[in-house]
């Protein structure tokens, strides 16, 4: 199969990777299956009043089905792509329009047509996100069949590119800017979301905290850009022992900490004996300087009594303050 997007002609293997990364895009701002949010709701609201119909919706085109993130006028939460109208509308950066579902001929027998909700006026705007990808619309939908005038395109695009801002200002916070490692009110939620499933699936998990040893006298001895400098290498260094599930984040200015999901405290000493060694073989250049520091690591592990993250990180907060009064440079766990 050949078919052109974007003026370019597209061999069936580069559109199947196209769509690949566009759903690795749609992943990465961690919107899907999440609960509605006033943020969104209110753009949907505003286009309901603007353009005057009863249905708007924000609607994110996955692979297999397409779910709403915002909903005005409609009960369901998803719907299978293959019959979606969104899907056709994310195939281009214009506005799709369908002013007559019943007449058109790739919707008349479509079930959201000849049933519930019965569309008969499809326009929708792509979200195109600043990477180029289109991952779903902003769309307005009627049970009778109208038209969409040059203004309410115009309402339609500018509400469309507000829902994308307002997922992408997301996406930013939810990591620190200086080190990549996870904001930390945003560790935190992820943290608590992956207690509750460990528990359901009956898993070990185990958190490790790191604080940087004496990083004052770096501060002190060559600046803060080389305070930075450090942070930024520490942090690229705990990425590196990380699996793709553990989850990263900076609690603190020179604090970090991993979760690591179906580890017990076997493993978790073995992952925080083998960055405090990293940390410490390290060899930080700095404008003509070696900068050596080192790491204390406290680890704890859930057990049966942990409801929050917050019990765990402040066991794991417990065996690092020991590792503090230890002498520095060493793994404490607390049980
Ligand atoms: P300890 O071994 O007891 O942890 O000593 P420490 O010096 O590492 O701890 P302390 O809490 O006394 O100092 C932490 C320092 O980290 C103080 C603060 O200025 C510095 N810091 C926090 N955030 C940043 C940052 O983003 N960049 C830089 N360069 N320094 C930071
Ligand atoms: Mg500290
Ligand atoms: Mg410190």
């Amino acid at each position: 199969m050949v078919s052109e997007t974007d003026g370019v002609m597209a061999t069936s293997e580069s559109v199947a990777s196209h769509e690949q990364a566009r759903l690795e895009e749609l992943e990465s701002f961690d919107v899907l299956d999440t609960r509605p949010e006033e943020a969104f709701d209110s753009i949907t609201r505003l286009a309901q009043t603007a353009i005057g119909t009863p249905i708007v919706l924000v609607s994110l085109v996955d692979k297999e089905r397409q779910w709403f993130k915002s909903r005005q006028g409609l009960d369901a939460e998803e719907t299978p792509r293959d019959i979606s109208f969104c899907t056709h509308a994310i195939a281009s950066d214009d506005v799709f329009v369908v002013e007559d579902a019943a007449e058109h001929p790739l919707f008349k027998s479509n079930p959201l047509v000849t049933g519930d909700p019965n569309i008969r006026f499809y326009a929708g705007a792509p979200l195109k996100t600043s990477s180029g990808y289109r991952i779903g619309t902003l769309c307005a939908i009627d049970r009778v069949p109208r038209g969409l005038s040059d203004t309410e395109e115009k309402i339609l695009v500018e509400l469309a590119s507000l829902v994308v801002r307002e997922m992408e200002l997301r996406k930013i916070a939810a990591l620190d800017g200086l080190t990549g490692a996870m904001s930390r009110s945003n560790y935190m939620t992820l943290c608590n979301r992956e207690l509750a499933r460990s528990k359901r699936h009956g898993h070990d998990m185990s958190v490790l905290v790191l604080d940087l040893d004496h990083f004052k006298n770096i501060n002190d001895t060559y600046g803060h850009p080389a305070g930075d400098q450090v942070l930024k290498v520490i942090a690229r260094l705990c990425l590196s022992e990380l699996r793709e599930h553990d989850l990263f984040g900076r609690i603190g200015g020179e604090e970090f900490s991993m979760l690591l999901p179906e580890t017990g405290q076997k493993g978790a000493i073995e992952v925080a004996e083998r960055t405090r060694a990293g940390i410490e073989a390290l060899d930080i250049l700095w404008v003509g300087h070696r900068i050596q520091i080192t790491s204390s690591i406290g680890v704890a592990s859930m057990n049966e009594t942990d409801h929050t993250i917050r019990e765990i990180i402040s066991r794991a907060d417990a065996a690092l303050y020991d590792a503090k009064g230890g002498g520095r440079n060493q793994v404490q766990v607390r049980f």
